[in-house]
Formats: C-alpha cells, sequence, structure tokens
C-alpha cells in the first residue's frame, strides 16, 4: 500500500513568506499531525549539525520550527546528533538559545552511553546504539539530502543508519565494504606490478598495504569505479565488484531496523530537506557547491517511502556539472545524478530496496504537494515600437 508522502516546493509563485520552506515545512508537520502526537513524548529531533565550516545542513530556522511544533504539543524536545558534531555545533548556529531546546550528544560526551543488539552482518556481530535514541519514546528523524562516497546519496536513512550508532559500530559498518574479498595476492607477487596499479588510479583510491605486504587496499568512498587499475592488475587479481559496493548499503538498512525497531508502532516520522546539495556528506566539515538544484521539503512516516521520494525527484534533475570540484569526474551519464558523481555500483536507491525487504517500509509512496506552485497566468507583452 502506497505510503503518503508530503512535498513542498522549494520553487515559490510569489515572493511571499508563506510560500517559503519554512512556511512549507508547517504545512507538512500539520499533515502529519506532529502536534497531536507528542503529548507528554520525549522527542528526540536527529539532525546531522555537520563539522567544522559546513553551513548547508539543516538551517536552525527550520529546527526551531519543529522543536515549537512539538512544544506547542505538549511535547519535551531536545536535538541531538553524535558527539564528534555536537561538540562545536553552536558553532554553526545549533545552541539551546537559537532552537529553542538543548542539544546533547547521542551516547554521551564520550559516547558511552549505549546498548548492544546482537545481530550478526559481515563483519558485525553487534550494532551499539546510542543510549540517548534508545531511552527515548518518540523522533523526528530530520535529515538534510546530499551526496555520499560510499553509498552514492545521504538522507533520511543514512541520518539515522549512522547517526544512531557510536563510533565503534559507525566504523565496522564502513569496514562491511572489506569484508568481501577483492585482492588476490596470489595472482600479482610482482611489486612493480602493484606500484603500477596504485599509479593508475587519479583518485588514490588503491594503495599497498602498508601493515600487510603484498596485499592492496581499497578506499571505497574514494572509487568511483572507472576500472583504470583494472586495466593494469594481472588477470585474477583484483575484484571491483558490487557486492563490496553494496555492503554498505545494506549496513544501513540494518543499523535503520535496529534503530526503528526500539519505538512503538507510529512514534517516528521523518522530514529531508533537499537543498543545497553537495558531493559529499555534511560529516565532511565543509560546504562545497550544490551539485543539483534545490528541491524541497518532505515528510513522511514511512522511511523508505521517503528517501524514494527524494530520489525520484532529484532523480529528474541535471547535475550541476560546472559546480563539481575538478577533482571529481564524471565517467558514466547513466542513472541518477549521484551515479554520475560517484559511479555506477554506489547506487542511491539500494538502500531503500533493502530496507522495504527488511519491511522498514514501501517503495510505493503516495505524493502529496501540501502547496502546489501557482503557475501565473499573463497577458502577451504588447509591441512597444522604438523611437
Ligand atoms: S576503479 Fe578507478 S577509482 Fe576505483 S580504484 Fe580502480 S582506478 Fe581507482
Amino acid at each position: 500500500m502506497p505510503s503518503p508522502v508530503y512535498f513542498g516546493s522549494a520553487r515559490q509563485a510569489r515572493l511571499e513568506a508563506n510560500e517559503s520552506l519554512p512556511a512549507k515545512l508547517d504545512m507538512i508537520l500539520d499533515r502529519l499531525h506532529l502536534r497531536d502526537r507528542v503529548k507528554n513524548e520525549t522527542v528526540a529531533i536527529k539532525i546531522h549539525t555537520g563539522n567544522n565550516l559546513g553551513y548547508s545542513t539543516v538551517h536552525p530556522v527550520f529546527v526551531r520550527k519543529v522543536v515549537q511544533a512539538v512544544k506547542d504539543g505538549g511535547g519535551k524536545p531536545f536535538v541531538t546528533d553524535i558527539s564528534w558534531d555536537v561538540r562545536g555545533a553552536y558553532e554553526r548556529g545549533y545552541s539551546t538559545e537559537t532552537l529553542g531546546c538543548p542539544v546533547f550528544p547521542t551516547a554521551g560526551p564520550d559516547e558511552k552511553y549505549f546498548y548492544a543488539h546482537p545481530r550478526p552482518f559481515k563483519n558485525i556481530r553487534e550494532w551499539k546504539m546510542a543510549g540517548l535514541i534508545q531511552d527515548t519514546t518518540f523522533m523526528i528523524n530530520f535529515a538534510h539530502v546530499k551526496g555520499h562516497p560510499s553509498c552514492g546519496f545521504g538522507a533520511a536513512f543514512k541520518n539515522l543508519a549512522l547517526g544512531c550508532m557510536i563510533g565503534e559500530t559507525r566504523g565496522a559498518m564502513h569496514d562491511a565494504m572489506h569484508f568481501d574479498r577483492y585482492w588476490f595476492a596470489e595472482h600479482c607477487p610482482d611489486e612493480a606490478t602493484r606500484q603500477r596499479i596504485a599509479a593508475s588510479c587519479p583518485h588514490d583510491a588503491i594503495v599497498e598495504d602498508r601493515d600487510r605486504p603484498g596485499e592492496m587496499h581499497l578506499h571505497f568512498e574514494q572509487c568511483n569505479q572507472c576500472g583504470r587499475c583494472l586495466q593494469i592488475a594481472p588477470p585474477g587479481s583484483l575484484k571491483i565488484d558490487p557486492v563490496n559496493f553494496h555492503a554498505f548499503q545494506e549496513a544501513c538498512a540494518i543499523s535503520v531496523e535496529q534503530v526503528l525497531a526500539t519505538f512503538a508502532p507510529g512514534k517516528t516520522t521523518h522530514l529531508s530537506l533537499a537543498t543545497h546539495m553537495t558531493p559529499v556528506c555534511d560529516c565532511f566539515g565543509f560546504t562545497s557547491m550544490p551539485v543539483l538544484p534545490d528541491a524541497g521539503i518532505f515528510g513522511s512516516d514511512d522511511i523508505v517511502a521517503i528517501d524514494r521520494a527524494v530520489l525520484d525527484v532529484t532523480g529528474r534533475m541535471q547535475l550541476i556539472e560546472e559546480n563539481l570540484p575538478t577533482s571529481l569526474e564524471v565517467h558514466t551519464r547513466q542513472g541518477h545524478p549521484f551515479h554520475w558523481l560517484h559511479g555506477p555500483y554506489k547506487d542511491p536507491y539500494l538502500v531503500t530496496e533493502y530496507g522495504a525487504q527488511l519491511g522498514l517500509g514501501s517503495c510505493e509512496y503516495e505524493w502529496i504537494d501540501v502547496l502546489p506552485v501557482e503557475q501565473i497566468e499573463r497577458a502577451p507583452i504588447g509591441y512597444i515600437p522604438a523611437r
């Protein structure tokens, strides 16, 4: 059954505040009946506060609106993110004064407040979930949409999958990409050949393993699957294989499954702001030029449906290639613009498919525009003769 996804376009008909994105966020919160759902709830508003010099995360104006809606409904809100990012969040405008509620690290200042959930997946035996996330009774997952070097894009899934686990589990999720073997040293015993393989990569994505002589190490985040290294590597020595790239996406879906399982039905909702979409994640600590036009704001109780809708909208957009950092290259123009950016094996849709398989939501959605942009009709322009 399709899940409702509410949408407010970044586009306006008139230059009026009531057609702007924060106003459309209010309309989405109404359609989600947020105020009616949070009475006496302790409400975690999970955002990504970014890091260092980043300024393209969800602006405090939006977060404050959500905080106010929770207070209006009789809930007790707090804003939360991982300790690493919360530490300097005030420098990027996230403080009690600006938001109207406290900003807490999800697992305490040293990430020692967590619960372990056994669930084997590749290299991961248990998932260490942030204590504040598990102990709270209601969660609003408020994501910023952007590209991501591990999985193509980051939004609702990514905000919870990484942001609700402690650093040890976040690291293990990235390491899941290395679980399936991709380097077969027995087929490349020659050091000079290994050096030529490393030198063939313009993104420094494949290097000789410093700790294990004869082994090569692939930095999956930097790899756009261009295949140059495969032209050098002896047959059978190196695999650039979807199984490694997809492992991170599956880990994200499993992580979200663990997180959502700690909430009673109806006690989570999801918002995504698709503006100033950069090529990589907000944790990089800076903001680069946007690579897609602003799309708008989305809201849904279904995490699969909201990410799917975001991907469908952004998938119809044109990548702004002149805004790409010159270190990135587009070698395929197939699929979603985030494929163009990060390569064919970093399929941004995959996390929604894994999520749907785990029963977290539906890839089918009902699209509801909360304020369709009015097309203003004008009479034809008259001819004014030159004098
Ligand atoms: S596929 Fe391309 S980007 Fe990836 S390691 Fe090989 S040369 Fe580097």
